[in-house]
């Protein structure tokens, strides 16, 4: 692929169109435009509203638990004996990870629709919580699709969903996944036009999804940009995210773009290697396709089937990534690598031992290419790591990996 042109800034997209260079856009049907185009009016409207912002600033702080604290992982350091690694706390938040900024962000631009109704889409569980969360919150009736395969594995979610008061309902269309229950969600959204909210979960989907996620979930990046500036008295040299759908880690890298002298690494599911089919890494072994309304790297077989992705860890194995991610891998402003199961599984170990921090194993993905890299930087060098967030949810997993019974 050609490498466009660089451009003056990073951090300017999408356009009018919603596109970051050939990604992104609104591949929709005819009958969910004018809800796309009343939530992109509606979004406009709020999003530089100093009133929208307070309450959703106090519900950040009050509800959620913002700032998010950056903490210098010391034990980490030392075992590493390189640069200096600090983590963004995002495991910290309630719902225990970065869902639940995106989760506020877009519950209070429903109650500004005069929506009545939420729906969402999840995969392993995480969003479909975070979302039912904040509709008991806000006391809105909330639909959650899952694919019934994730329904069968991922019971503790399921039962939560119902204990906040949300209606799990099972996909059996496909394979029973993400993808399976993403497209129920949008065929829910045109069948109820009126009085539905679609709470989409990561910065994928049709614009302007994908810029209103990456919005809410900078809070990341701005909080770290200036907390690092505080602690050590300039910006990092490295800063690292796992990538899913690309939520959390558009939300830490997009204040950094600009920040010439910063490099950035997004970390994708390489699962059992790369060579195979046993990966989820889209961006480096995928091709660019249309998926659930936008142009962007896929998993994709010869005849543009999508493809199922695998990952030990459930919230990386989304089959695309979101839009401005493929842009930042063809203009190389972000780099864009995989790491294993097995690397993960070890960095998710390591993490628990010296720092008393059991992560996520999405967030082990990001640790695990730090692991790999700071030794060799000089001692006064340091890299943010996003801690996504916490790994309660994968013990079953991590014990059955182990070939342990809990
Ligand atoms: C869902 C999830 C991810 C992946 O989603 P993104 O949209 O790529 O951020 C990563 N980490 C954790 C803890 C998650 O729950």
């Amino acid at each position: 692929m050609n490498k466009p042109a660089t451009p003056n800034s990073f951090r300017t997209g999408p356009d009018e169109q919603g596109m970051f260079g050939i990604f992104g856009g609104r591949f929709v049907a005819e009958t969910l435009m004018p809800l796309i185009l009343d939530l992109e009016r509606h979004w406009n409207e709020v999003k530089n509203d100093p009133d929208f912002r307070a309450e959703l600033t106090n519900l950040s702080t009050h509800y959620a638990g913002r700032p998010s604290k950056l903490y210098f992982a010391e034990g980490l350091t030392k075992h590493l004996g390189g640069a200096k690694v600090y983590f963004k706390r995002e495991d910290l938040n309630h719902t225990g990870s970065h869902k639940i900024n995106n989760c506020l962000g877009q519950i209070l631009l429903a109650k500004r629709m005069g929506k009545k109704r939420i729906i969402a889409e999840t995969g392993a569980g995480q969003h479909g919580v975070a979302s039912a969360t904040v509709a008991a919150r806000f006391g809105y009736p909330c639909v959650v699709y899952m694919g019934a395969t994730d329904v069968a594995r991922q019971s503790p979610n399921v039962f939560r969903m119902k204990l906040l008061g949300a209606e799990v309902r099972p996909v059996t269309a496909g394979h029973g996944t993400l993808k399976d229950a993403m497209n129920e969600a949008l065929r829910d959204w045109v069948t109820n036009v009126e009085d539905t909210y679609y709470l989409i979960g990561t910065a994928a989907g049709p614009h302007p999804y994908p810029e209103l996620v990456r919005d809410f979930q900078s809070v990341i990046g701005s909080e770290a940009r200036a907390q690092i500036l505080e602690q050590e008295g300039r910006l990092p040299d490295t800063i690292i995210a796992a990538v899913g759908g690309g939520s959390n880690a558009i939300g830490l890298f997009h204040p950094f773009l600009d920040d010439k002298d910063v490099r950035i690494i997004g970390i994708e599911a390489g699962g059992r290697g790369l060579d195979g089919i046993e990966h989820c890494a889209s961006m480096n072994a995928g091709s660019p396709g249309v998926l659930h309304g936008n142009r962007t790297y896929l998993l994709q077989n010869a005849d543009g089937q999508i493809m199922d992705g695998h990952s030990i860890s459930a919230g990386l194995d989304y089959p695309g990534v979101g839009p401005e991610h493929s842009w930042l891998r063809d203009s190389g402003r972000v780099e864009y690598v995989p790491i294993l199961d097995d690397e993960a599984l070890e960095a998710f170990k390591l993490t628990t031992r010296v720092e008393g921090i059991i992560p996520a194993l999405e967030s082990a993905h990001a640790i695990a290419h730090a692991v790999k890299i700071v030794p060799a930087m000089d001692k006064d060098q340091i890299v943010i790591v996003n801690l996504s967030g916490r790994g309660d949810k994968d013990v079953h997993t991590v014990a059955n990996m182990l070939g342990m019974e809990i």
